[in-house]
């Protein structure tokens, strides 16, 4: 027996004796739920996804729940997870289905694939965990495991080493129960063939392991240099009065678009405090005192570094808010989303006023 034709019996037999990862969506069969959960796991760490998807849940236990709530209340639910794209096609595709499909999910792979927010990895998590479809998965995990076991030196984000990472993926595929087989592969690469010192030693696919074998298994799978990050200056001036702060909805066309925001002064570089004490966007603002000027922020993103402080002004009288931006009390404050960047100084700094 070669080891293509060993690997899928070995690993279903791990799989079997009961090495699996509990979680909450773990077995489930209603696509709607395995969407939701795939959706926020998306570039998300389980720890942290798995709150999100009970709490989605139990706020939207069916599509057309989700579909019916406002775009607000949705964005406040999702605040903290980050890629607020994410939230957007949930939200349009939720809609698509409840009022297009008459709230009955894809029940084929083309359909599901053509869902928005649905690339190849989830379609095939969907269309295999909720209707048994043969289509292999193919996502970090998964890409580490064959990577190694079958010693693809080239790095992996190649397209063409993609492909060929495809074609394997599916070639080695459990045809009579594609969902065991997929939750076995993610399980094994997320639980022995980890990232970090695989557990080569107990591994039951060590004897067919490639890489193992050449000893290659922590130089595996290759990737490329990342391009370095761009870093971007956010100043925010936090005005507030008797409970009001002034905010605005961010329109641009960024990951944060649809979130809210303080008023923003953004620029290449930092601004002393003195600079930012100074600074013109708070001439015509009556301070009580003087403005109080936060320690530096952090946010590290995939392609670019956000730093920047905060400027809390308690102002004497409700100036008119400049345009685009309004002010907004305590209720409306507690149910808006914001930015990581600024939840995090707000958590730090006590309170949203
Ligand atoms: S032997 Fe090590 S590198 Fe190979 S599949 Fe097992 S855990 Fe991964």
């Amino acid at each position: 027996m070669d080891g293509m034709e060993a690997f899928t019996g070995l690993l279903m037999g791990w799989h079997r004796s009961s090495n699996r990862r509990e979680m909450p969506w773990k077995g489930e069969r209603d696509p709607y739920r395995i969407w939701l959960s795939e959706i926020i796991l998306q570039q998300t760490r389980v720890e942290q996804g798995r709150s999100y998807y009970e709490r989605f849940v139990e706020a939207y236990p069916t599509v057309c729940d989700l579909a019916a709530a406002s775009d607000e209340e949705v964005f406040k639910h999702w605040e903290g997870l980050g890629y607020y794209s994410r939230c957007r096609n949930l939200l349009a595709t939720a809609r698509h289905v409840a009022q297009a499909l008459g709230g009955a999910f894809p029940s084929t792979h083309e359909g599901i694939l053509s869902l928005k927010g649905v690339g190849p990895y989830t379609a095939a998590a969907i269309a295999s965990f909720a209707y048994g479809l043969p289509h292999a998965v193919l996502d970090g995990n998964v890409i580490r495991v064959l990577a190694r076991c079958f010693a693809i030196r080239e790095p992996v984000t190649g397209l063409a080493v993609r492909r060929r990472l495809m074609m394997l993926a599916d070639s080695l595929l459990d045809r009579t129960d594609p969902a065991a087989y997929n939750q076995a592969i993610m399980d094994f690469g997320a639980t022995v063939c980890r990232p970090m010192s695989p557990k080569c030693g107990e591994c039951p696919l060590s004897g067919v392991c490639q890489s193992r074998a050449a000893g290659l298994q922590d130089a595996i799978p290759v990737k490329e240099a990342r391009p370095e990050r761009r870093v971007r200056w956010f100043h925010y001036i936090h005005a507030v009065h008797q409970g009001h702060t002034l905010v605005r909805e961010r329109r641009a066309r960024d990951i944060w678009r649809n979130l809210h925001e303080l008023v923003l002064l953004e620029g290449d570089g930092p601004l002393s405090p003195e600079a930012l004490a100074t600074h013109p966007a708070l001439e015509g603002l009556m301070p009580a005192g003087s403005p109080i000027i936060s320690e530096e922020f952090r946010q590290m993103l995939t392609h670019q570094e956000i730093r920047g402080r905060f400027v809390r002004i308690v102002l004497c009288d409700r100036t008119p808010a400049p345009e685009g931006y309004r002010w907004a009390g305590p209720e409306e404050l507690g149910r808006t989303a914001f930015p990581k960047f600024i939840l995090t100084y707000f958590a730090k700094s006590g309170n949203f006023t």
